[in-house]
């Protein structure tokens, strides 16, 4: 059975990718950082597809969690064919651009760039060796960015930073990997339902219902699941380096 790990699926996108991709036959490792209990209540869901689930706590701050992670779901499952790098954070105070402190900077930068980054590279590793060995056929990388990629948002510099820094670690791993034919693509989910945008809630609701996006609804996580599923089928083969727009069409220039 092909095996992902999807970093920080206990709760919201992550876990709708978790619970996409065991119902498209995929055993999954379940990563959080914090609550256990959420991570449990995830891997029983996802079993119920059929499917195997563990759960593994760790950091991707922390480039020694990282590479725990990945040594423990070889550990589990034997193999590894699909990385999806979600866990990410948003700043724990949306600061003006003029006041913004460092240490705000440091975490988000650390957690959603340099932590997906060096997991990235040691997984890669781990895949080329997997690939070698004849364990696995194909193998596939998929970074989820946002938006913020290419929208400002002067109360949160240092998450559009890192996001951006995830498009161009995307293009970086995708030329270096596709002489190992491994795909690493960028999936750019718009305003999604989740604990992470409760507290702007009213704010997006009035912003969709307004027109902001085309499409007049919220993501749900699951919508971000069913692109990573595209990607995991292997419907997208011929695709790499690319950053693929799950918005509702908030990224066309309307007049
Ligand atoms: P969320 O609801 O806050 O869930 C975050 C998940 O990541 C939880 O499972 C959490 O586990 C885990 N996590 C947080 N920090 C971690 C770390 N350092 N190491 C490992 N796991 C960690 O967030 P979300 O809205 O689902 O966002 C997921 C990703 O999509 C993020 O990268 C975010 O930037 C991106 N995104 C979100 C939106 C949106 O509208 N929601 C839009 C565009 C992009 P614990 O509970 O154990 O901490």
């Amino acid at each position: 059975m092909p095996t992902a790990i999807v970093t920080g699926s206990s709760r919201g996108i992550g876990r709708g990718i978790a619970e996409s991709l065991a119902a498209a036959g995929h055993d999954i490792m379940i990563n959080y950082t914090r609550n256990e209990d959420a991570a449990k209540e995830a891997a029983e869901s996802v079993s119920s597809h059929g499917v195997r689930a563990e759960i593994c706590q760790a950091n991707v701050t922390e480039t020694q969690d990282g590479r725990n992670l990945v040594d423990k779901t070889l550990e589990a499952f034997g193999r590894l064919d699909l990385l999806v790098n979600n866990a990410g954070i948003a700043p724990r105070v949306r600061a003006d651009l003029l006041d913004a402190e460092t240490q705000s900077y440091d975490e988000v930068m650390a957690t959603n760039l340099r932590g997906p980054y060096f997991l990235t590279q040691y997984a890669a590793n781990k895949m080329i060796d997997l690939k070698t060995a004849g364990t696995i056929e194909a193998a596939r990388i998929v970074v989820i960015s946002s938006i913020s990629a290419f929208t400002t948002s002067i109360n949160r510099g240092e998450y559009c930073l890192s996001k951006t820094g995830l498009s161009m670690m995307t293009q970086l791993f995708a030329d270096r990997l596709a002489e190992h034919d491994i795909t690493v693509n960028e999936i750019q989910p718009g305003i999604i339902q989740t604990d992470m945008t409760d507290p702007v809630k009213d704010k997006y609701d009035k912003l969709i219902t307004d027109g902001l996006t085309p499409i007049r609804r919220w993501g749900q996580p699951d919508d971000i699941g069913k692109a990573v599923v595209a990607i995991a089928s292997g419907l997208l083969d011929f695709t790499t380096g690319a950053a693929i727009p799950v918005d509702g069409g908030f990224h066309i220039r309307r007049l």
